[in-house]
């Protein structure tokens, strides 16, 4: 395992809004709620599931670069601000919503 780059594409149930996130039918890995966007500080790298933080990562901007939303994430717990691609089901909307 070490050292593997693993593409994680799993459902999960988000710890933020409760609701169950499907996993991405378009085979990309999904790493946040695409109701309320929250993620898991989880990784250190993407997909490594080796971060012992584990806090809950709120999006804190949204960018559009060529055509594509980034969400900028910033753990709760640590601090730490991530970037993530935003999937074609997110509810990008939830963000300027709120
Ligand atoms: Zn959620
Ligand atoms: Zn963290």
């Amino acid at each position: 395992m070490e050292g593997q780059f693993t593409k994680l594409n799993e459902s999960f149930t988000c710890l933020n809004c409760g609701k169950f996130v499907e996993k991405d039918l378009n085979g990309s890995s999904r790493n946040h709620c695409n109701f309320c966007l929250c993620s898991l500080h989880l990784d250190i790298t993407p997909g490594d599931r080796l971060s012992q933080c584990h806090g809950l990562m709120f999006p804190i901007d949204i960018i559009s670069i060529g055509g594509k939303n980034i969400i900028f994430h910033k753990c709760s717990r640590c601090n730490i601000i991530k970037k993530n691609k935003a999937l074609i089901d997110d509810n990008l909307m939830y963000f300027y919503e709120n």
